[in-house]
């Protein structure tokens, strides 16, 4: 430990400050695999305000330390892991919903506000936040901003970027600074704000957010389109969009992924079929029955082989309950679950699932392939046990192909997961080599020393 920066940082938090090596372990992971040469934080800490994140950061670089924040952790890509000497900024004390301007559909948050609850507390006032990585019952919003996460809605609303108009950012020199203007337009100079959304958390620490809100669709209805064959089930995506349709959800799940559910948390999914589509229509209710009865028949005429609606909001939630367990029924296969992100033109999605089977035939890994078949962005889980060497090995050759094929598909590395350690390898195989030389000095304009979140996205 270094006794020095304790001191230093004690000041600071008194006793908000965390420095015992068991204490450490939670804040040093996300959902990704733990390499074996994981590090711990040096100290964990608790801000509860701008200046004293600022203040954290200048007494940081001091100490030739690098600083991390951290949300709920659930990054995929090891955006939250420890690559050096770090204090890790947790944000549990700034999670308040500070304002929700119903005039005006915004809202300020702090960073550590969960998604679930920004949602509760707009829908209260008739407002909507549209973005949902699926597991928004935990996600941070200061999580989500850095990630620019996207989830299920992504087709009709777009996703996280598309809805934060103002940031407090704390940069790596200490200067607390405010991106834009809490106003739903606005073109007045470079978009700083598009530029900190997305960034992984290395380029400055968010402290502050303002949210677009939008009014909150009347009702909703949830169907679940199974199908005998996997490219009728994509075809269908097409055929909906094609004939003029929006829904807010268009996400496709493969066998495996039914089965794995079904198998861990029985809910009355349909294991004989090949693929499930779950398709989500919201807006008034009128309008809804009609597009529903419209839906149907093009499911009916790609040939899907049994069309479930449910009935109310109870059926609604038992659906998306199941499509949100996945991720954790898949854990139960193996040991290690890993669960990757590529993204093709929607009109690819056939070649990209089936170079998936093929990959994980050829290298004999389990896969559950979801994903967000609307906007060509599959999931595969991987269900792999890597302290078997083999298994471990025959997983990287075979992600190496992942990413080729993706790339060959004329798509790219990640729609909503990012960079992180786990695929900076090909970020210059994905990206022009201008564009990554750019990206790289943005990085050293706003952090010439690499203190925040260093080791990541390059
Ligand atoms: C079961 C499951 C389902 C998921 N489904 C989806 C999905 O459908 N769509 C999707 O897009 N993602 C999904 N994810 C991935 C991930 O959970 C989300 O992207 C989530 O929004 C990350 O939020 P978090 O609070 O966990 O962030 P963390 O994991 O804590 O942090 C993520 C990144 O943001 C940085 N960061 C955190 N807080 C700040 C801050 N205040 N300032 C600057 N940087 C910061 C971190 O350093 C890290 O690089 C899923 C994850 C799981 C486990």
């Amino acid at each position: 430990m270094d006794k020095t920066l304790y001191a230093e940082l004690k000041k600071i938090y008194s006793n908000d400050i965390l420095f015992e090596k068991e204490d450490m372990y939670p804040y040093a992971y996300d959902t990704s695999p733990n390499p074996e040469n994981t590090l711990l934080p040096e100290f964990v800490v608790f801000p509860v305000n701008a200046k004293q994140v600022s203040q954290t950061i200048l007494t940081c670089k001091k100490y030739n330390t690098s600083v991390i924040a951290r949300g709920a952790g659930t990054c995929h890509c090891g955006g939250c892991r420890v690559k050096n000497k770090s204090v890790v900024m947790h944000f549990s004390k700034m999670d308040k919903i500070l304002e929700i301007n119903k005039e005006d559909l915004i809202a300020k948050v702090q960073p550590n506000a969960v998604i679930k609850q920004i949602n509760d507390e707009a829908e209260k006032q008739g407002l909507f936040f549209p973005p949902d990585p699926s597991n928004l019952a935990v996600s941070t919003i200061g999580g989500a901003a850095a990630l620019s996460s996207g989830g299920p809605r992504t087709f009709k609303y777009g996703s996280t970027k598309d809805y934060i108009i103002n940031l407090e950012v704390v940069l790596a020199d200490g200067k607390i600074i405010k991106t834009g203007a809490d106003i739903a337009k606005n073109v007045t100079g470079y978009n700083l704000t598009s530029l900190f959304v997305g960034s992984e958390g290395t380029l400055g620490i968010i402290t502050e957010l303002t949210i677009r809100l939008i009014p909150k669709p009347q009702a909703k209805k949830v169907t679940l389109a199974y199908f005998d064959n996997l490219i009728e089930a994509t075809q269908a995506v097409n055929n909906i969009i094609n004939s003029g349709f929006t829904p807010a959800t268009l996400d496709l799940l493969d066998k495996n992924t039914l089965e794995t559910i079904e198998k861990f948390n029985p809910c009355g999914l349909l294991c004989n079929k090949e693929a499930a589509l779950l398709i989500e229509l919201d807006g008034f209710s009128e309008s809804l029955n009609i597009e529903c009865k419209k839906i149907f028949e093009i499911l009916r005429k790609s040939n899907a082989a049994q069309i479930v609606q449910a009935q109310n909001e109870e059926e609604n939630e038992q659906i998306w309950r199941a499509r949100r367990s996945a991720f954790a029924a898949v854990t139960k296969l193996k040991p290690n679950v890993i669960t990757e992100d590529v993204v093709v033109p929607r009109s690819k999605i056939v070649e990209l699932v089936k170079g998936i089977q093929k990959i994980c035939a050829n290298y004999n890994i389990i896969v559950c392939i979801m994903g967000h078949a609307g906007d060509g962005n599959i999931h595969p889980n991987f269900a792999l046990d890597l302290s078997n060497k083999e298994e471990k090995e025959n997983f990287e050759k075979a992600k190496d192909e992942l990413f080729e094929l993706a790339l060959k598909l004329e798509g790219s590395l990640s729609g909503e997961h990012g960079i992180g350690c786990e695929k900076k390898k090909y970020l210059k195989d994905a990206l022009d080599a201008g564009a990554v030389e750019y990206m790289e000095k943005i990085k050293k304009l706003f952090d010439p020393e690499n203190i925040i979140n260093p080791y990541k996205m390059f």
